[in-house]
Parts: C-alpha cells; structure tokens; sequence
C-alpha cells in the first residue's frame, strides 16, 4: 500500500498524461485514482484522533462565547497555519453569552433525596435560594400542551418523553422539541419552574443540557433536565399516588454581548479557484463535557482530510474550505453569521457537509443533488462502498446543521450518516469525553471524506442543483 510520501511520485505520473477521459466525462481517471489512494492510505491510519486528542485536552469544553472558545479559536488559527493552509482566519460574529451557575434540586417530600440535574442553555435562574413547590407530572410535551391555562399556578411542572436509541439518531428531531419548548409551554400554564426528563437514551445520572428557547409573550421561567434514572424515580414517586414536593435552584446568568466566530482555512483551487467545497465541524461544545463527540471529532476529521490532502501535495482544481463553526450550540449562529457574510456568493458553495454526529463510523450516504451530479455522486458512493459505506435517498437536503441555513436557500445536500447507536448517551452530558472515541472509526471518516471532497473539487460538474436564480 502507497505511503504518502510516495504520493508526489505516482501524482507525478497518473496527473500529468492521463488527463480527462473525453470533454462530458464528470470526473477524470486520474481523480479516481488519487482518491484511491488518499481512502486506503487514510484506513491504515491518520491524525484525527490526535487532533480531537489535543483539543479536548489543551481547551476542554468551549461554550459559544466565553474565553474558552475564545482559546478554541486560538488553538485553530495555530494548528491550521501550522499545517501551512492557506487563507486561515477568524470570521468574527456577536452573541448573546450565557453562563451556567449552581445548580441543584431535591425532592423535599414524602421521599426526601437529591435529584441529578442540569440546566439547559439560555434558562433563567431561580430566586438564588431556590424554589419548592408541588410538582405536577406529564408524561410528554403533548399531554403538558393539553393542560389547561393556569392549570399549573405556582407548581413545578415534570414531563417525561419515550426517546429511545436508533441508528441514525432520527428521533431526536421530534423529541427534542421538548427540550426547546416545555419552559414556554409549562409558563403559560402557571408554572414557577419546569423539569424535563433529559433527551438522552443511557442509563447513567448524566443529565443532558443542550439549548431552550423563550417566547416574548410568556414569562420566562427556570428550566432543567433530570438525568434519565432521577426522572424514572421522580415517576415511580408518583404513582405512589403521594403529593410530591420539590426544591429546585439554579444561578445561570447572561453575560451580555459576546464575541464568537467561525475560523476558515483553505487550500486554493487551481483553474477553479473561486468555486468551493466546504467541509468542517462545530468548535464550541457544551461545557459540562470536553465536547469530544460533539463535535471535537468533526473538528479533527475534516482537519486531518485538509491536512493529509496537503501533506500528500496535491493541488485541487477547486478550492476546499475548511470552517470551524463557533456557536452552534446556541442556535446555529456560526452557521448564519457565514449564510449572511457570504450571501452574494452562496453559489460559489459547489457542495459540502459538516460532520456532527461524534465519531462513530460512516454507514449511509444522504443527499439532494441534479441529475448532472448523478455520474460523480454515484462514484463517489462506489469508492466508500469498501469502507461500509450503502447509498441512500436523494431527497435529504441537509449538509449538516451548520450548512443548513444555506440549504434552506437551495445549497445541495450531501451528508455522510454516521453511526449513533450511543451518540444520545452521551450528547451534551458530562460524559461526551476522549475516551469514547474509537480511533479507527475516526479513521473510517477521514477516508469517505477524502473521497468526497477529492472528486468533488476535481469533477467536470460546477452545478450540484442550486435552483435556478429568479
Ligand atoms: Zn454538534
Ligand atoms: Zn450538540
């Protein structure tokens, strides 16, 4: 197996004669050749697990706009120029900052304990000695919307949710809303706080944060996740039939405006230059955890891709961008910070994906593209085939959560599907650390993702299936 110091000289010799099969070829055979070569050097073994290694260790967790993430930037800008990519800087955007502080809780009666919990993002504080009061149980956010208005007066609310673990992680969609929506739903009942059971599959007193939402019309009121195991025994309390009781303080605090930012770097085309595909991961995480899942692991995947594409020496004919989205967490703001920035160029975005699911190992390829891409997709698709990798639907226009607020313009998809049978146990908990990572699936990644991005910066096809301009 060709080593990549041996790439410069079996370049040397596939690039320069073989050129393109005929004018309506998609794709040369020499591209294919290369990613070939770039996929099963990449299986014998990469980078991505010391890079997701080094940031977890030297920042930690990064929460969108504190100084951590600050130092995440840092820590981007100096490996990214050190790996000598081009064009390496930070586009800088503004947020609201919030900050978590003391967090507890306890059932006070009848079955006096402590109770595992955390706050959610962007929720209000308690009083700073806390609140107790009765807690009123729902089993989901639907039975709590059924509730009627003021049915819930100086209560706590509880409800519950039936996620359960799946390959693709498609749940999370529906049940998620729970966790963006139940402080508004539970306020305009009445509510003083509200608990939920947290959106997380393990069985672990891991509490899961992640971020929630207020709405103008309804007073904002503290909200938290019990971890899995506390909101199964607040439920059996119940149906004991006793009235429960329960003290709840949280301190989080905002922190008014703050700086985040997206940190770009790239390796410029050749006789395309000005068209791009763009690949990358999220830099902030969660702070209770080291965000190594999420998405420490995309971060490092889809630098190791840049990284070895350079360290082989090759030149693509379009300009790969790579962007290490900063406040995802709380909204996509890196994600629509880039959409407004670039937004007389989105066109020039040929395609890209972001890889933001932990670091599990590729199984489906995802997309939404033109029948003019078809020919360079599909072989695409055929080239990660040995790697474990089937085709999927071509009706999935997502590239990722960051790359959605341009799909929503009419960017094409394209989406590796990791596997994230355990990603929910440990999404957003104190749990997402180093250690449960898996080197080689990492190196599985690295090896789709060169194929993608090789032959997508080096095919005949410009147009993916933007719609046409009104
Ligand atoms: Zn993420
Ligand atoms: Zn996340």
């Amino acid at each position: 197996m060709p080593n990549l110091r041996s790439y410069a000289v079996i370049l040397a010799f596939l690039c320069v004669p073989s050129g393109w099969a005929s004018t309506d070829t998609a794709y040369s055979k020499a591209d294919v050749e290369t990613a070939i070569l770039l996929r099963d050097d990449a299986m014998s073994g990469t980078r991505a697990w010391n890079i997701v290694e080094s940031l977890t260790t030297e920042v930690g967790p990064r929460l969108a706009g504190s100084e951590a993430e600050a130092r995440a930037r840092d820590w981007a800008v100096k490996n990214l120029t050190r790996y000598g990519f081009e064009n390496v800087r930070v586009e800088a955007f503004m947020i609201e900052g919030w900050r978590r502080g003391a967090e507890t809780a306890e059932v006070v009666s009848p079955f006096p304990q402590k109770l595992a919990i955390t706050s959610l993002g962007n929720s209000v504080a308690t009083p700073p000695n806390g609140v107790e009061a009765e807690v009123v149980l729902f089993e989901s956010l639907a039975a709590l919307r059924a509730a009627p208005d003021d049915s819930l007066k100086s209560k706590i609310a509880y409800v519950g949710h039936a996620m359960k673990r799946t390959q693709d992680g498609s749940s999370y969609g529906h049940f998620v809303r729970l966790r963006s929506a139940a402080a508004v739903e539970a306020g305009r009942r009445g509510a003083i706080a509200t608990l939920i059971r947290s959106i997380g599959t393990d069985s672990h007193r891991m509490p899961h944060t992640g971020n929630m939402s207020y709405s103008t019309d309804v007073t904002p009121i503290p909200i938290a996740a019990l971890s899995n195991p506390d909101a199964d025994q607040l439920e059996r309390m119940a149906q004991r039939g006793q009235s429960i009781r329960v003290k709840l303080t949280l301190t989080p605090s905002y922190t008014g405006v703050v700086q985040s930012g997206n940190v770009v770097a790239e390796l410029p085309g050749s006789d395309l230059a000005d068209e791009l595909v763009v690949i990358g991961g999220h830099l902030d995480s969660w702070d209770l955890g080291t965000g190594a899942i999420d998405d420490g692991a995309g971060v490092a995947i889809t630098m190791e891709v840049l990284r070895r594409i350079k360290e082989a020496g090759l030149k693509p004919r379009r300009t790969i961008r790579l962007v290490l989205w900063g406040a995802e967490e709380v909204g996509l703001l890196g994600g629509y910070a880039y959409a407004d920035k670039y937004k007389d160029t989105l066109r020039n975005h040929v395609i890209g994906t972001e890889s933001d699911f932990g670091a599990g190992r590729i199984w489906k390829i995802t997309r939404n593209i033109n029948e003019q891409a078809k020919a360079v997709a599909d072989k695409i698709a055929e080239l990660v085939e040995p790697l474990g990798i089937a085709p999927g639907s071509n009706s999935a226009r997502s590239s990722g959560p960051d790359l959605s607020p341009m799909n929503a313009q009419g960017f094409p998809g394209f989406r590796f599907v990791q596997d994230g049978s355990d990603y929910f146990d440990l999404h957003h908990t104190p749990d997402d650390t180093l250690d449960k990572i898996d080197p080689a699936a990492m190196d599985q990644n690295v090896a789709a993702y060169l194929v993608f991005v090789w032959m997508a910066a080096n095919s005949n096809v410009s147009d993916w299936g933007w719609p046409a301009e009104k």
